[in-house]
């Protein structure tokens, strides 16, 4: 896709709000820019927290049935604009638009996310009533939630905030990331039609603009998702006016192949889990861990099966795996390649970045690196894969664990209860067996350790956009 004709605008107050000054925005397949986003100011960010603060005390006081059926219509409006969405979200982020993890996967997860939360209702409970004493406890929403995300999945993630914040009747500054501002932009002029004006506001701008608003003293929760380190920024700015956060932040997920795993039906299924969405995915399989007894015949199998994988732009049917999305981290990755390397190890795939127009970087199988080298201890966010062999159950787990991430893991084989066993010791907030990053609506995810704070997706996810308010009534 070439250069878009239309223009783009914040939704401020229900309006549309354009700047002088603008972002521009870059197709990562032929690295031209497609389109130019606004850049919003200090101003435009307080307009955009104040119009949210004057909106809240309405929609708070709605119904909660009546805020689901406008996310419901929210989620209809959406998917009648699917294609040009899709087509969209693949300009600016390098998303296939087929195959199984494509942009039209990407606008549709959301709308059936936004869907599932809908439905959820936050319980009253009766925690005490008998003749002297009623104690009821009930949830109250917040105010105004920033919300802030990341460039790999920058739809679907805005909305496993926008809905619960939404529901649980918050207002809301949504703030996409500045290298895929797109999509979302597009959605807040959706929303325009549904939402009362100041309830649904999107800003767009530069990284400055996400600190400002973790700083702002009229947000009073942040909802962030993102790398560890600006996590950590985000933690120490929100303490200004004590905002609650949601932090949802790096992982660098081990992958273990238990020596009963059959090579031939467990390699496809760990090569997406590495290299879904170019390997950009928080839960992508980030170390793959396999038996000594296996390892031969798993590293020829996964070499075997990387050789017939289309990589290209997302724009062209047969694509599967498109570029890396943005120029940092595609120099990021190949300095990950070329210092595996350059300590001599040996790399059993790709391994060579062509000097060619776009983002590409060939999917990379680094083969049995040492256990402090760069490419396994930091998180790679591209397709270069660390493939390490162990020889016992108790080595590989101290293995997995020995890393400041938490945030999920895998574990691969036939002998479920040896699975499940390795599963409870692994110090993450999810594991998988015999599959991978499988997140759905109805179940609870958040990191361990230095992979975030609290939770985002089911009703513990819903309950992150709310005070707990207890009120007591003493009868005699
Ligand atoms: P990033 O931390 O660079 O940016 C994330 C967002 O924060 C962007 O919108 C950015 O503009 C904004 N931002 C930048 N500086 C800020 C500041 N000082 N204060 C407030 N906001 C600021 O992350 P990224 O490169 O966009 O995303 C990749 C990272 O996100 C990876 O580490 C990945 O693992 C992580 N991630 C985690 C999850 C999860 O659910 N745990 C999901 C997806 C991605």
């Amino acid at each position: 896709m070439n250069t878009l004709t239309r223009e783009f605008s914040m939704t401020i107050n229900g309006k549309a709000v354009t700047t002088e000054q603008t972002v521009p925005v870059l197709n990562p397949a032929n690295e031209t820019v497609i389109a130019q986003v606004p850049k919003a100011s200090q101003q435009d960010l307080n307009n955009a927290v104040k119009a949210a603060r004057a909106a809240f005390t309405a929609w708070s006081a709605v119904s909660i049935e009546e805020r689901a059926s406008k996310l419901e219509a929210f989620s209809d409006a959406i998917i009648q604009q699917r294609e040009e969405l899709a087509n969209l979200f693949t300009a600016e982020m390098g998303r296939p638009i087929n195959g199984g993890f494509s942009s039209y996967m990407e606008i549709d997860s959301a709308c059936h996310w936004c869907k599932v939360i809908a439905r959820y209702r936050l319980p009253r409970e009766i925690i005490e009533d008998n003749e002297s004493h009623t104690i009821e406890r009930y949830y109250t929403p917040l105010g105004v939630a920033g919300l802030i995300v990341p460039w790999n999945f920058p739809v679907l993630l805005a909305m496993w905030k926008i809905a619960p914040a939404l529901l649980a009747g918050n207002t809301i500054v949504v703030k996409p990331s500045p290298y895929t501002p797109l999509t979302t932009l597009r959605i807040g002029e959706i929303a325009r039609d549904i939402f009362p004006a100041g309830v649904f506001n999107v800003v767009t701008g530069e990284n400055e603009l996400g600190q400002w608003m973790t700083e702002h003293p009229d947000i009073n929760k942040i909802s962030f998702t993102g790398s560890t380190a600006t996590g950590k920024k985000v933690l120490q700015s929100a303490a200004v006016n004590l905002k609650r956060v949601t932090l949802e932040l790096g992982g660098n997920d081990a992958a273990i192949v238990l020596e009963d795993a059959d090579p031939k039906e467990v390699v496809p299924k760990l090569f997406w889990a590495a290299f879904s969405n170019t390997a950009q995915i928080c839960v992508a399989t980030k170390r793959l861990y396999v038996h000594e007894k296996i390892y031969d015949e798993f590293l020829d199998e996964f070499k075997q099966y990387t050789k017939n994988i289309p990589i290209g732009d997302g724009m062209n049917p047969d694509t599967l795996i498109g570029p890396v999305q943005n120029k940092m981290q595609y120099e990021k990755v190949k300095a990950l390649i070329e210092d595996a390397k350059s300590t001599g190890t040996n790399i059993v795939c790709g391994g060579t970045v062509e000097d060619k127009t776009g983002y590409f970087i060939p999917i990379t199988i680094v083969d049995n690196p040492p256990e402090d080298a760069r490419v396994v201890t930091e998180e790679a966010f591209g397709p270069v894969l660390p493939v390490i062999k162990y020889s016992n159950y108790d080595e590989v787990i101290t293995k997995a664990n020995n890393t400041d991430y938490g945030l999920a893991g895998s574990v691969w084989g036939k002998d479920l209860n040896l699975a499940r066993s390795i599963a409870e010791r692994l110090e993450t907030g999810t594991v998988w067996i015999n599959e991978a990053h499988i997140l759905l609506p109805n179940v609870p995810f958040g990191g361990h350790k230095q992979s975030g704070i609290g939770v985002e997706n089911s009703i513990e996810g819903l309950k992150e956009y709310t005070n707990t308010k207890t009120i007591m009534i003493k009868k005699k």
